[in-house]
């Protein structure tokens, strides 16, 4: 297929509002797409090149994008600026440039608009891959070569590609339901795909092995190693009595719950890589985490869930979650690996010499975990108590409290206890001591807009307003608009950390009334960990709205950005309605 026609999908895709009219023009683009290159299509879509956790990223900063544009259409750099301020987007301002190419470049030009999306592919591969000495030069010239080849939309789209900026509002599970509707009929026969996915975290695999072997495929698709699996999530209840009735079984064990980073390891013999929540690798950030699994496990090949912890070996004692994000880096690894010491904490294992443990029961995985790891205190298994009585995992609770963790995750040892990546069960139950009180835990938001500062606060913004992810409809749903809780530092900082996701007008997939349209819309990209104290009803606010009343949260206050998730990982509309029908009881 020729690059220019995908163009014009992405054009099409990016010019509709509804959901639905997106996945038909997707199911239009696979049904007519060859099946050799449907999974880059699919990246693409998403915005990628290559599954997450490949950690194959384009990522060309603006400058070096700008100077490939005007390399390739033999304008000053100057120019290209001013036109992408104009225009407000440089895929936009390397279109405009479009006939005016470089001599440098008649050679690579072929007649007329003649890439294919391979090609494109294998040119933004070719950018990512380049490094060493000279790899600058390299990255831009390859750019500016794929962009002095093609027409104006291609441009628009390459250089999207490049920045990483694509923003087609399609989320995984509108690609899913896109190839639904092409391969299965219809979008509503999305869930084997969405299991696929969910064990392999490869939307690009999941396309191309539904078009190469139908269905069938499909369900052959199994866990493997070093292909990240996406996590199992917990529900959350307002009392201990509830969590008894909804959490399936009569025994339960109430494990320990740790504030850290959930990382996925996955040991192959002698080598051992490891996953974020967000799918990606993070092997690099921990050799630490990477000896000790090399050092307690005893299995040949073995998936392990967990959490990595910032832990004072000296004291015994935990650091709260801020302290482990600060060993989120690329340079100084060693060193921050000594400052900043963790303990891995494992509590599920998904897989081992060769076999899926998925659809064996909990009850089975923990045995196989405790036979798997040999504990120390630099990788231990979660503690637990098992019991059917509320005032027993009441009393481990408080234990747990007591030594300075979060609370417990409670967990069914009953027939519904497989594990099931990717989604919240209600086969696991976080009970953290807020629940209890009133609405006093954190909620995980996304930042979609911001108001302009006044008075103390000119020059940076006055307050930002927050979304839930709604994940039926794959919307983001406004719920609040937070001012309070800042410190200085953050509030100062604020323009310059969404800095990168502001743009001019409200982006797809964000519903918004009038009421509260922000100063400053901003991509669904950055999310942050609030504190609220109640749920209320909101003439305003569309979670959960149904054209008139929405929910909204009272007195929100900011407490920490949470890299460690993406959007679409943030509090759902449904958890929001859960709780205010908790709340409301
Ligand atoms: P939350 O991030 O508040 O939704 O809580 C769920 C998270 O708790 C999981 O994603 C894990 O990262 C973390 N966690 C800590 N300890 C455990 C445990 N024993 N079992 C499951 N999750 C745990």
């Amino acid at each position: 297929m020729k690059f220019e026609v995908l163009a014009q999908y992405f054009e099409k895709i990016e010019e509709t509002s509804s959901r639905n009219k997106m996945i038909s023009i997707m199911s239009d683009l696979f049904t007519e797409i060859d099946e050799e290159i449907i999974d880059i299509a699919a990246y693409f879509l998403t915005g990628d090149i290559a599954a997450d956790y490949r950690d194959v990223k384009v990522g060309l900063g603006e400058e070096m994008t700008k100077a490939s544009v005007a390399m390739a259409s033999n304008v000053d750099e100057s120019e290209v600026e001013s036109k992408m301020k104009e225009l407000g987007d440089l895929g936009d301002g390397a279109a405009y440039f479009y006939g005016r190419r470089h001599e440098l470049y008649q050679d690579e030009l072929k007649t007329g608009t003649n890439l294919t999306v391979d090609e494109v592919h294998q040119g933004l591969i070719a950018i990512a891959n380049a490094s060493g000495s000279g790899s600058q030069e390299e990255k831009k010239r390859i750019l500016a070569s794929l962009l002095a080849a093609s027409n104006d939309l291609e441009r628009r789209y390459i250089v999207r590609l490049a920045l990483g900026t694509m923003r087609l509002g399609a989320g995984d599970m509108t690609v899913l339901d896109g190839l639904a509707e092409a391969f299965l009929g219809s979008k509503d026969k999305r869930e084997p795909l969405e299991h696929a996915y969910n064990v392999s975290s490869d939307i690009g695999h999941v396309a191309e092995v539904l078009a190469k072997s139908g269905l069938d495929g499909i369900k052959r698709m199994r866990v493997a190693i070093n292909r990240p699996l996406r996590p199992m999530l917990a529900q959350r209840v307002d009392s201990l009595t509830t969590l008894m009735e909804k959490i399936g079984s009569e025994v339960i064990a109430a494990e320990e719950k740790y504030d850290g980073e959930r990382i996925q390891a996955h040991k192959d013999g002698d080598k051992t890589r490891l996953y974020s929540r967000r799918l990606n690798e993070v092997t690099g950030q921990f050799p630490d985490i990477v000896q000790y699994v090399q050092d307690h496990t005893s299995a040949e090949s073995v998936i392990l869930d967990g959490e990595a912890v910032a832990y004072d070996f000296e004291k015994e004692e935990y650091y709260p979650f801020q302290r482990i994000m600060n060993r989120r880096r690329k340079y100084d690894v060693e060193e921050y690996a000594e400052k900043i010491p963790v303990q891995y904490v494992v509590f599920d294992i998904l897989y081992k010499n060769g076999k899926s443990l998925l659809t064996k029961l909990y009850p089975e995985r923990r045995n196989n975990l405790e036979r798997t790891v040999n504990e120390t205190a630099k990788m231990k298994i979660a503690g637990r108590v098992t019991s059917s009585k509320l005032e027993a995992i009441d009393e481990f609770f408080q234990e747990c409290l007591d030594r300075g963790l979060e609370g417990v995750v409670c967990k069914s040892c009953g027939d519904n206890s497989r594990y099931r990546a990717g989604a919240r069960e209600w086969s696991w139950i976080k009970w953290k001591p807020s629940y209890a009180s009133d609405l006093s835990d954190t909620l995980d938001l996304v930042i979609i807009g911001a108001y302009a500062g006044k008075g103390a606060r000119a020059g940076t913004y006055g307050s930002l307003l927050c979304a839930t992810y709604n994940k039926e409809e794959a919307v983001f749903e406004t719920v609040c608009k937070l001012g309070s809780g800042f410190t200085d530092e953050v509030l100062e900082n604020l323009p310059d950390k969404l800095e990168d996701a502001k743009t001019d007008s409200r982006p797809a997939r964000i519903s918004a009334t009038k009421d509260i349209e922000p100063d400053y819309w901003f991509y669904p990209k950055y999310v942050a960990e609030i504190l609220s104290s109640e749920i209320t009803k909101s003439p305003v606010h569309t979670c959960d709205g149904d054209g008139d009343r929405g929910l909204s949260l009272r007195f929100p206050r900011f407490q920490n950005w949470r890299p460690d998730k993406s959007p679409t990982d943030a509090t759902t509309t449904s958890e929001i309605v859960t709780m205010y029908e908790n709340q409301e009881a």
